[in-house]
């Protein structure tokens, strides 16, 4: 674990100020007509904060010195703080990042060949309670604000050194699958990823920002309306009966509406080709057997995806376990002979826990759950492993 340098800028809210890290286009331009400027400082404003890097109005220089004393008077740019951040042997890192209140979120940078994914948080804690879901037994806070969600990509982009060399571009994607359910906390997220699309911003192009949901189905027929980010959906079972269990939120919105959801998303888009990522958690024993595939294949018969198979990533307390290599492959042969696109994640970032389902955080739990959940967890796997203590 290695402190951050004396260059970590977390602060306290400045009062009255306005912290316009977390404004999109179209309210930073709001913003600066209110002062009685042109909506182009807007765009001054984007490319100095977001491509550039810059908190300090007063390196604004192609803005005069009497509009950036007025700035500094009552806005200010502030992201959250960075408290540490650790590096894998396989270049993962990982921040944790605190956020007002004092609860902590992480975010996690997964190098590639060709690309850079970051995996940002938006909620502290969440109140889904997947079963199978490290963050879910921290319970949830809060939900972040935009600028608490946008300053993850900020300074991992300051951090990995992408606004000191211009030319490096080290994000080239970014994935909503950190801690939370993004489309619990709509707004805020809309705004993060307007940011990380927009060409005075990140530039991002929309197939490379990913929302990934557990399918709040009302929520995701509003995205469609407002949003053209990809999506991805946290399936993880072939039929209601197990989804219940796993993904409890499945007893409100069911997977044949959540399916139905996503397909009217895509069908609200211009280019309305392309299709859902699914992304399937393997448990042993729980949904990674051959016939749950064969299920999973007809399930999907008429939904355009992709499917991601990630095995789990065991956590302490958890009562699951990770499937055998052979059970792996042998549900990804069985999709593929059934035609599906079907990847196995690899799983990176293990040495600092930054694999999926992996991102704990501390929160400070408003809903009790993680001190239920650390006096159940061994009971939890006592029950249902007795006869492998230790496992
Ligand atoms: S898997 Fe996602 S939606 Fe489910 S509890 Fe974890 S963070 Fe929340």
């Amino acid at each position: 674990m290695d402190p951050m340098p004396d260059d970590s800028t977390g602060a306290r809210p400045a009062p009255g100020k306005a912290n316009l890290l977390g404004m999109p286009r179209a309210a930073l331009r709001e913003f600066v007509l209110g002062l009685g400027e042109k909506p182009f400082r807007a765009d001054q404003l984007m490319r100095w904060i977001h491509q550039r890097g810059v908190d300090d109005f007063a390196q604004m220089t192609d803005m005069g010195k009497a509009l950036r004393a007025r700035l500094a008077e009552c806005a200010e740019i502030r992201p959250p703080e960075v408290v540490s951040w650790h590096d894998a042997a396989d270049g993962c890192r990982k921040w944790v990042i605190r956020v007002s209140g004092g609860s902590c979120v992480e975010t996690v940078y997964i190098p590639e060949k060709h690309r850079g994914t970051l995996c940002v948080s938006s909620q502290v804690g969440c109140t889904l309670d997947c079963s199978f879901c490290s963050t879910g037994k921290q319970g949830f806070q809060r939900d972040l604000d935009a600028a608490e969600i946008i300053g993850q990509v900020w300074l991992a982009a300051r951090s990995l050194g992408s606004f000191a060399d211009g030319a490096t571009r080290h994000i080239t994607n970014v994935v909503m699958m950190g801690m939370g359910e993004p489309l619990l906390n709509f707004d805020n997220v809309v705004a993060a990823t307007d940011i990380m699309l927009d060409d005075f911003a990140y530039g991002l192009s929309k197939r490379r920002v990913t929302l990934s949901t557990a399918g709040v189905v009302p929520m995701l027929k509003r995205l469609g309306e407002v949003s053209q980010v990809s999506l991805a959906l946290s399936l993880h079972a072939p039929n209601d009966a197990l989804r219940d269990e796993l993904v409890p939120l499945n007893r409100r919105y069911p997977i044949r509406e959540v399916l139905q959801a996503c397909r009217e998303y895509w069908a609200a888009q211009s280019d309305s080709h392309r299709v859902t990522t699914v992304e399937y958690t393997l448990i042993d024993g729980i949904n990674d057997r051959p016939e749950q595939a064969r299920e999973l294949a007809r399930l999907l018969a008429d939904f355009p995806c992709k499917i991601n198979l990630i095995p789990f990533n065991p956590f302490p307390g958890s009562e699951y376990r990770r499937p055998p290599e052979a059970a792996v492959r042998r549900f990804q042969e069985i999709l593929a002979q059934a035609g599906y696109t079907a990847t196995v994640r690899t799983t990176r970032g293990d040495a600092i826990d930054a694999a999926c389902g992996q991102l704990v955080g501390q929160v400070a739990d408003r809903t009790r759950r993680n001190q239920r959940y650390r006096q159940a967890a061994p009971v939890i796997a006592s029950s249902l492993h007795p006869l492998e203590p230790g496992r």
